[in-house]
C-alpha cells in the first residue's frame, strides 16, 4: 500500500481518538504522520524492535505529547491489539496522553520537552560502544527546540561524533502559544546545527521522495539533523496552519469535515 495513503488511514485513526476521548494534540500529530510513516513501514527494521532485539533501532518520540499518532502506528505495525485504541487516556490504560514504558515499541517515557535527545545520545553512545550497527532516531518539536537541554544534547552528539544518531525535527512553524518564530526565534535552524558540528538535511516532510532519502543519509562521524518542513493540522483546511489546533478538540460539525477531507485526500492517493 502507498505509505501516503497509510498515513492519511493513520490521521484518521488519530481524528477517531481525539474526538472520542475528548483529548490528544490533533495537529502536531497531523504533522508528524508523513515522519512516522516513512521509519515505522519503510526505513527500520521493526521486526528486531518487536523482538526486543539488543541491536533493534530505536525510536524516541519526544515531542511525547503526540502519543496518539504513534500510538496507531504501532497498533497497524502489530506492536498491540488495535483494540487497545480505544482505551486511550481512559482510567487504566496503557495508552496515556504521553507515552510511557510498558507499551510494546516504547523505549522511555517521554513528554517533558527537551529530555528525548539527552536520552537518544546515550542510547547512541552505547550502541556505538558495542559496535552495534542500530540507529536512533528521535523526533522533536520545533516549538521544543527553544528548550537549553536539545543544545547541550547536540554538542554532546557532536563531540562523541554519533553517525548513528538521526535528529528530526518537526518543522511546522507553530507551537502551542503561537508562531515559532514569535516565541522563540529560531532563524536559520540548519545553519545553527551545522554549527553544533552536525550534517544537516532540510526536506518537505509530506513527501516521501525526500523524506526517506534524507532519513537514510548520513556522515561518518557526524550525527544528523533532518527537517522536515510540515504543516500542522496537515490534511484539513478546518486545521491545517493553526496553533489553537496544538491541542483543540474539534466539534462534531469539525470532526465531520475532517474526516471527509481526510478520507477525500486518502482516495486520491491510493
Ligand atoms: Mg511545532
Amino acid at each position: 500500500m502507498d505509505l501516503k495513503k497509510i498515513a492519511f488511514d493513520r490521521r484518521l485513526d488519530v481524528l477517531e481518538m481525539v474526538y472520542s476521548k475528548k483529548s490528544g494534540h490533533i495537529g502536531g500529530s497531523m504533522s508528524c504522520m508523513d515522519i512516522l510513516t516513512s521509519l515505522y513501514y519503510s526505513v527500520m527494521d521493526i521486526q528486531k524492535i518487536k523482538d526486543h532485539d539488543e541491536d533493534r533501532d530505536r525510536f524516541i518520540l519526544s515531542k511525547g505529547h503526540c502519543s496518539e499518532a504513534l500510538y496507531t502506528v504501532l497498533a497497524d505495525c502489530g506492536f498491540f491489539d488495535k483494540a487497545e485504541l480505544e482505551t486511550y487516556t481512559r482510567f487504566g490504560t496503557k495508552l496515556a496522553e504521553h507515552p510511557t514504558k510498558g507499551i510494546n515499541g516504547i523505549e522511555i517515557a517521554t513528554g517533558a520537552l527537551g529530555h528525548g535527545l539527552s536520552a537518544a545520545v546515550g542510547m547512541a553512545i552505547s550502541l556505538k560502544n558495542r559496535g552495534s550497527a542500530a540507529h536512533v532516531y528521535v523526533l522533536m518539536g520545533d516549538g521544543e527546540q527553544a528548550e537549553g537541554s536539545v543544545w547541550e544534547a547536540t554538542m554532546a552528539a557532536a563531540k562523541f561524533g554519533l553517525d548513528n544518531l538521526t535528529m528530526i525535527i518537526d518543522r511546522n512553524r507553530l507551537q502551542i502559544s503561537g508562531g515559532t518564530e514569535d516565541v522563540m526565534p529560531l532563524d536559520n535552524l540548519a545553519e545553527k546545527y551545522g554549527a553544533f558540528g552536525c550534517h544537516v538535511v532540510t526536506c518537505n516532510g509530506h513527501d516521501y521522495g525526500e523524506l526517506i532519502p534524507a532519513l537514510k543519509e548520513g556522515k561518518s562521524k557526524q550525527p544528523t539533523v533532518v527537517i522536515a518542513d510540515t504543516i500542522k493540522g496537515y490534511g484539513s483546511s478546518v486545521m491545517e496552519n493553526k496553533a489553537d489546533w496544538h491541542h483543540n478538540i474539534p466539534t462534531a460539525e469539525e470532526y465531520e469535515q475532517i474526516k471527509a477531507d481526510l478520507t477525500k485526500k486518502g482516495m486520491e492517493v491510493s
